[in-house]
């Protein structure tokens, strides 16, 4: 459930959906009457009564049964027909069979079990300009033909009139579409740090969409930019452990003047650090 459900109160920290599950199993009426009366409500609902008794209730363990288990592990293998045993949100154990009769059951007759997809690279506060630019090129070559491109059309003047409210609700949007379509973990390339609310609102709905989540803290543009100075807040507020479901990177373009200050912070504050290696900027 995002923030936005509640039009009276569009700007409230939200429950991710991680709490509503677990809120649901243990039977917190009260949540729940808070957090599902409004927009999404249906929805909502419609997604929890899917799921069979007992899953996700808190110190009960979960056993998908009878699926086509593809481990993609060969320390693991595959079954044609087999179990995943899991307990406290890890694989305890993947068998041919396993007997665990205290567990709550997902039946996967018939389906395919295996690990989520990994995006390795989304800039996930576009999805709402999705298919906009279906025949642009990267940048403006000079020929009349590629006016509109990439880089003039989406950098420099949509997301220039991006607020913080936009850059959220795509965020959020991106991470449940992908998730519909099976892909559980991203590495998300941010370039839209306008400000540093800008930042929050990439932070927090990449995280509200409840998958795993890798944060790339890149620049922005305009007067209230602060990259890459800023990273040290967000590290500290939002990335202080390295074992949580959304972690962070430092974004440090070559292409950007004075680059080597963010590649310094990144290392300061014990960063991994990604940039685009672009061959139309003649790298
Ligand atoms: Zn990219």
């Amino acid at each position: 459930m995002c923030r936005l459900c509640d039009s009276t109160q569009p700007d409230l920290p939200c429950p991710t959906r991680r709490d509503i599950l677990t809120t649901t199993a243990a039977g917190g009426a009260a949540l729940l009457a808070n957090v599902l009366l409004t927009g999404g409500a249906a929805a909502q609902q419609t997604a929890l009564s899917t799921l069979p008794e007992g899953v996700g209730a808190p110190g009960r363990r979960t056993l998908i049964k009878g699926g086509i288990v593809l481990s993609v592990d060969d320390a693991v293998g595959n079954f044609p027909v087999g179990d995943v045993l899991i307990e406290n949100g890890r694989i305890l154990e993947v068998a041919a069979s396993i007997d665990a009769p205290d567990a709550a059951v997902i039946d996967a007759t018939g389906k395919i079990v295996m690990p989520g997809f990994i995006d390795t690279h989304h800039h996930q506060f576009e999805t709402a300009l999705r298919s906009q630019l279906a025949h642009g090129i990267l940048i403006n070559d000079g020929r009349a033909v590629n006016a509109t491109n990439y880089y003039d059309t989406v950098l420099q003047k949509f997301s220039m009139v991006y607020r913080p409210r936009d850059v959220y609700i795509n965020e959020l949007f991106g991470g449940i579409a992908q998730l519909d379509a099976g892909v559980t973990t991203v590495m998300d390339v941010s370039q839209i740090h306008h400000s540093p609310e800008h930042s929050d609102a990439a932070i927090e709905g990449l995280r509200d969409a409840g998958r795993r989540g890798v944060f790339g803290y890149f620049e922005g543009w305009g007067e209230g930019a602060r990259y890459p100075d800023d990273a040290r807040r967000i590290r500290e507020q939002y990335f202080a452990s390295d074992d949580q479901l959304t972690t962070m990177v430092m974004g440090g373009e070559i292409y950007l003047p004075g680059y080597e200050k963010a590649w310094e912070i990144g290392r300061e504050l014990g960063l991994p650090i990604a940039l685009h290696v672009v061959g139309t900027f003649g790298m």
